[in-house]
C-alpha cells in the first residue's frame, strides 16, 4: 500500500469566472454555466460562463480585427517583449492564486503546481526574449540584378486549445510565443481546468496586452473548439490534447487549409540496460510513471527491461511506490493527486483488469483509494505485459506502470517503436554506444538519456507520427506562429520577355 492522505474539508468558496472578449469581461450568449467539481473533493469549486457558437464568433472578429487593424502587429519587437515580461512578472506576483486554481481544477499535488507555474514564467520571459531576434533573410548572391529578402511576418489569427492535464503550463508553450511573433489569439482551456487561463486573461490585460488581442473563451470541443478551428478568420490552430481530437482538429482545419500544430499523446518507453545506475532509474521510473497522477503525455507508462534484471527492478519498483503519497492536492507533501473524473478512473481501472485477465500480473496497487471524497487511485505495477496488450499500445493516463522485458538492443528498439505514437523515450546505461543507438534509432520527439522528463524552455518538444505535428519551444518556437514573405528585387532594368534589352 502506498501512503495515503486524507483530503481535508474545502474553506475557499466557489469561485465566478467570465470569459474575455475583445477586452470586455462578459457572459455567454446563452447564460449558460460549466460548472468543476474538484476530482479531490467532490465539490464545486469553480463556475464559468459557457460559449456558444455565437460568443466563439464574436471571440474570432476581435482577434480578426485586432489583427488587420493592430496596434499589436505593428508594434516594436521591443514593445512586445516588455509586455510580456511585465505579464512574467505579474504570473510570478499571482503564482500561489495560480498554482491553487490548478491544484483543486485538475487534482494535482499543489507543490507540483507551483513548480510549473514558476516553469511558466520561464517560458514566458524565454518567448520575450525570442520576440527581439525573430528576423528573416537576405540574398545578396543572385547576380548583379537581383537581391531577395525574406521576411517573417506574423501567421495571424491564431486558435489555441488546451487540455485538462497542464493547465497553465500548456497554453505557455503556446500562446506567448504566437504573441512574440504579433499574432492575435482566441485560446480556449479545456472546459474542465479553465480557472487559471482566465486568471491569466487578466493579468495579460493589466500587462498591456490591448484589446481583441487575446480572447478567451470556455466550451466543450463540438460547441466551441469546433468552430475555433474550421472558421475561415482563423490561419493557425495550435492544438494540445488527444490523437483522436487532434485528427477531427486538422480534419477540420483542412477545409481552410489552416496551419496546424499538433502535440498529442504518447506511450513512451524508458528501455533499460544491465549495465545502468539502477538507483538513478528506480527513483526515474516512479516519478516518470505516477507524475501528475500518470495524466501526462510524457509518463513513462512503458518500461522494457534487460530479462537480466527484470525481477529485482520490479521488487525495487514496487518497494519505492509504497513510500508514494496519495492523496489531497493541497497537502504539501502529497506526490500523486486526484483522478480527473469519475468516468476517467473507471477507464483506467478497465485498463488494469483487461491486462490482469490477458495474463498480465499486478505486480503493485492496481486498485482504487477510497479517501472519503473525491476520486483515487494507487498507483500500479502490471508485469508479464506483452506488446499486443491494450496497456503496452494505448495511452492509459494513470498511474500505472506496464513492464515488458527484451534480451537483445535491436529487440528493445523494435518494442519501444511498436506503437503508434513517438512522443518521448528515455535509455539507462552507463554505455556510450548503447545511449547513442537507442538515441538515434527510436523514433520520438525526445530522447533522455539517464535521465527523464527534464525539461527546459531552449529545448524543442513534440512528436513524432500519431505524438503530433512541429514542435513548441525552443529557438523556432516563434518562427511557428509566422509565414515567409519572399522580396524579389530587381536592380535596374528588366531583361525584357520578347527580345533582350
Ligand atoms: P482532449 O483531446 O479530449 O481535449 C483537448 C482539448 O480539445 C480540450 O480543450 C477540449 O475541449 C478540446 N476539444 C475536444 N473536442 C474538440 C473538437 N472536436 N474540436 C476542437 N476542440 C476539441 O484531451 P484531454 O483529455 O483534455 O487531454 C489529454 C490528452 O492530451 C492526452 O492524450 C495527452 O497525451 C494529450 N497531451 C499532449 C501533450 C503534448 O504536449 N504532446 C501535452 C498534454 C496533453
Amino acid at each position: 500500500m502506498t501512503v495515503q492522505i486524507r483530503p481535508v474539508e474545502l474553506k475557499q468558496s466557489v469561485r465566478d469566472f467570465k470569459m474575455l472578449i475583445d477586452g470586455t469581461w462578459t457572459a455567454g450568449a446563452e447564460g449558460r454555466v460549466i460548472e468543476r467539481t474538484a476530482p479531490s473533493h467532490g465539490v464545486v469549486v469553480s463556475r464559468y460562463q459557457a460559449a456558444t457558437k455565437v460568443d466563439a464568433e464574436r471571440a474570432i472578429a476581435a482577434a480578426r480585427k485586432a489583427f488587420d487593424e493592430g496596434p499589436w502587429p505593428n508594434m516594436t519587437a521591443g514593445e512586445r517583449s516588455n509586455i510580456l515580461l511585465k505579464a512574467a512578472d505579474l504570473i510570478a506576483a499571482r503564482l500561489d492564486e495560480i498554482a491553487y486554481l490548478d491544484a483543486i481544477e485538475a487534482g494535482k499535488p499543489i507543490s507540483q503546481c507551483k513548480g510549473e507555474i514558476g516553469g511558466a514564467v520561464d517560458i514566458w520571459r524565454y518567448a520575450a526574449s525570442l520576440a527581439r531576434t525573430l528576423y528573416g533573410e537576405s540574398y545578396n548572391n543572385l547576380g548583379e540584378g537581383t537581391m531577395g529578402v525574406v521576411l517573417r511576418e506574423p501567421i495571424g489569427v491564431v486558435s489555441i486549445i488546451t487540455p485538462w492535464n497542464f493547465p497553465f503550463l500548456i497554453v505557455a508553450q503556446k500562446l506567448p510565443f504566437a504573441l512574440a511573433a504579433g499574432c492575435t489569439a482566441v485560446v480556449k482551456p479545456s472546459e474542465l481546468t479553465s480557472g487559471s487561463t482566465l486568471v491569466l486573461g487578466e493579468i495579460l490585460m493589466e500587462a498591456g496586452v490591448p484589446e481583441g488581442v487575446v480572447n478567451i473563451i470556455v466550451g466543450t470541443g463540438p460547441d466551441v473548439g469546433s468552430v475555433m478551428t474550421s472558421h475561415p478568420d482563423v490561419d493557425m490552430v495550435s492544438f494540445t490534447g488527444s490523437t483522436g481530437v487532434g485528427k477531427l482538429t486538422m480534419a477540420s482545419a483542412a477545409q481552410h487549409l489552416k496551419k496546424v500544430s499538433l502535440e498529442l499523446g504518447g506511450k513512451n518507453p524508458q528501455i533499460v540496460f544491465p549495465d545502468a545506475n539502477l538507483d538513478d532509474f528506480i527513483d526515474a521510473a516512479v516519478f516518470g510513471a505516477y507524475f501528475n497522477a500518470g495524466e501526462c503525455c510524457n509518463a513513462g507508462s512503458r518500461l522494457i527491461l534487460h530479462t537480466d534484471i527484470a525481477s529485482d527492478v520490479i521488487a525495487r519498483i514496487a518497494e519505492l511506490s509504497k513510500k508514494v503519497k496519495v492523496g489531497d492536492p493541497l497537502d504539501p507533501t502529497t506526490q500523486v493527486g486526484a483522478i480527473i473524473t469519475p468516468q476517467h478512473l473507471e477507464k483506467i481501472s478497465g485498463y488494469v483488469s483487461g491486462a490482469s485477465s490477458g495474463g498480465a500480473t499486478v505486480a503493485f496497487g492496481g486498485g482504487t483509494l477510497d479517501l472519503g471524497m473525491g476520486q483515487y487511485m494507487t498507483p500500479t505495477i502490471l508485469s508479464g505485459v506483452t506488446r499486443d496488450m491494450a496497456v503496452a499500445r494505448e495511452e492509459v493516463f494513470g498511474p500505472v506502470l506496464s513492464v515488458l522485458t527484451f534480451e537483445t538492443t535491436a529487440e528493445a528498439i523494435q518494442i519501444a517503436n511498436s506503437t503508434d505514437y513517438g512522443l518521448s523515450a528515455g535509455v539507462w546505461s552507463q554505455n556510450f554506444d548503447t545511449c547513442m543507438t537507442i538515441g538515434r534509432k527510436v523514433r520520438a520527439g525526445t530522447i533522455w538519456m539517464n535521465t527523464f522528463m527534464d525539461g527546459t524552455p531552449e529545448l524543442p518538444f513534440g512528436g513524432f507520427r500519431q505524438s503530433g505535428l512541429g514542435r513548441e519551444l525552443g529557438k523556432h518556437a516563434v518562427e511557428d506562429y509566422t509565414e515567409m514573405k519572399t522580396l524579389n528585387m530587381h536592380i535596374g532594368r528588366r531583361t525584357g520577355w520578347w527580345m533582350p534589352r
